[in-house]
């Protein structure tokens, strides 16, 4: 039950019975949906990545590694489609520009135009 402490860096409190229980239910439907759906966005605008995996953790949506993995927070399966979408496709972007340089941005928005008012909306929600 208090799994999630063990694996992280930072201590945190542990997890309710409700909100573990929620995480779990989460961690399923995200390895279900999400792998599925990065693959096709990749292939849609011509990326290619190494492996995805689904995460637990407060402190990113994602991330993308200099090998070409991507990371994806379960809690991307509580956010509407858009959202969803915007996150992977920004992990995708990070797979040819590491970092939030003019060059990033410029990429991202060739593959998501709506990617500023994405971000803003993306704010509203916080992970579990
Ligand atoms: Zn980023």
């Amino acid at each position: 039950m208090f799994i999630y402490r063990v694996r992280r860096r930072r201590r945190r409190a542990p997890l309710s019975p409700e909100t573990a229980a929620e995480v779990e239910r989460l961690r399923a439907l995200a390895k279900k949906e999400l792998p599925p759906r990065l693959s096709e966005l990749a292939a849609q605008h011509g990326f290619t990545y190494n492996q995805v995996r689904i995460k637990h953790n407060r402190s990113n949506w994602g991330s993308c590694s200099d090998k070409g993995n991507i990371n994806l927070n379960l809690n991307l399966m509580r956010l509407p489609d858009r959202l969803r979408d915007y996150v992977m496709l920004h992990e995708l972007c990070h797979l040819k520009i590491l970092n939030h340089s003019h060059d990033f941005h410029a990429l991202l928005e060739s593959v998501c135009p709506d990617h500023r008012a994405l971000q803003r909306e993306l704010k509203e929600y916080k992970l579990i």
